[in-house]
């Protein structure tokens, strides 16, 4: 029997990637869950995804009450069989606007649909995920959150969550960003993967000895041509990739990145949770090029995956506790 894994923004990019590459291996039966059904259909009909390998599910993570209605409708799909493996993917990424856009529940939609539709879903899964053997939750994060690295640090603004006094305050509309400071599509972006990697830490240490199941979290290289960067300028969309590629080292193809994630799903050694999973040929601050002077990691190839280090914010226990528990409030989990 194939294992049940529910792919979130299974309709492009690192998504659809890792999907195609689950459903290949044979192992997997994927539930796209997706905000546009029919895309998601038009996907496993161009990759000819055989019928008995995957389903497509609506899933709107701006919206609270869609990731309810979704994870009743998994319930009723999948009716007793555990669900085995849960990757969250699925995100936006908002830079240019100079106002906020708000979820249907009125909040800032970055931190909605990046963090807290999808903090809604893992823990209406847990209870069901605990039942399965081998269980894995993982959660896509990024250097964006890591001030060590060229893309968290040095590129402003820096992810920074401070006291948390917006969260405190509520959240909601017109409070957009959870530091209570002024808006900032950009940082927005980057404290949303500040919070999915705490969330996974934290999960890890509130729930992986009681329910046996391994979180975690990956950064996947620069994916530097997926939509995720469709608000940028043409000209930027087609230097970017070149700069990941020859400037940074931290480039890496769609599909691979794929991969990437897809091993961090099926491979034994991704057993391990707690974990942050990079792949050398990665983000790099110093070295760009091998003792060769082959440029380190230059299209992505061949990188080695390892356990990466978290940056200082994320490792902020005390800011990751809070931060877990107000996004219970702010989910509307009793
Ligand atoms: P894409 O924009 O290609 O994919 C994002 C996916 O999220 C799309 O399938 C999109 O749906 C879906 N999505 C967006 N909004 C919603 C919503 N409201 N409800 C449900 N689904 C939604 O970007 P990437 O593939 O690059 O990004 C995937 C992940 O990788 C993200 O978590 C991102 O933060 C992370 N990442 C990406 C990097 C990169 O360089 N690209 C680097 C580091 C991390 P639709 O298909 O309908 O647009």
């Amino acid at each position: 029997l194939r294992k049940l894994v529910v792919v979130t923004g299974a309709s492009s990019g690192l998504g659809r990637e890792c999907t195609r590459e689950l459903v290949n291996s044979g192992k997997y039966f994927v539930i796209m869950a997706v905000r546009d059904v029919e895309k998601g259909k038009a996907v496993a009909k161009k990759f000819n995804f055989p019928e008995n390998s995957y389903t497509v599910m609506k899933l709107e993570l701006a919206s609270l009450q869609s990731v309810r209605d979704f994870v009743a409708n998994l319930k009723a799909f999948k009716s007793a069989r555990p669900l085995t493996h849960l990757v969250c993917n699925a995100a936006v990424y908002l830079p240019k606007d100079p106002k906020p856009s708000w979820s249907d529940d009125g909040y800032e939609m970055s931190m909605a649909v990046n963090h807290l539709g999808h903090f809604l879903l893992v823990n209406l899964l847990l209870d069901d995920m605990k039942k399965a053997k081998g269980a894995r939750c993982v959660i896509v994060g990024s250097i964006t959150g890591n001030s060590n690295t060229v893309g968290g640090g040095l590129v402003y603004p820096r992810a920074d969550l401070g006291k948390l006094k917006g969260m405190e305050q509520g959240g909601k509309q017109p409070i957009a960003m959870m530091d209570g400071k002024n808006y900032d599509g950009a940082k927005a972006y980057k404290d949303s993967k500040v919070m999915n990697m705490m969330t996974v830490s934290e999960l890890h240490r509130r729930y992986h000895k009681s329910t046996g199941i391994t979180f975690a979290s990956m950064y996947p290289g620069c994916i530097a041509e997926t939509q995720l960067f469709r608000e940028k300028r043409q000209w930027f969309r087609k230097i970017f990739p070149l700069f990941m590629k020859y400037v940074t080292g931290g480039y890496v193809g769609e599909q691979e990145a794929g991969q990437r994630l897809a091993q961090v799903v099926d491979d034994p050694i991704c057993s391990k949770s707690g974990v942050y999973w990079s792949w050398n040929g990665g983000a790099q601050t110093v070295g760009r090029y091998d003792k060769s002077g082959k440029p380190k990691g230059a299209g992505g190839s061949g990188g080695e995956i390892f356990e990466n280090q978290q940056s200082d914010a994320v490792q902020d226990r005390e800011t990751a506790m809070k931060m877990f528990d107000l996004s219970y409030d702010l989910a509307g989990i009793s």
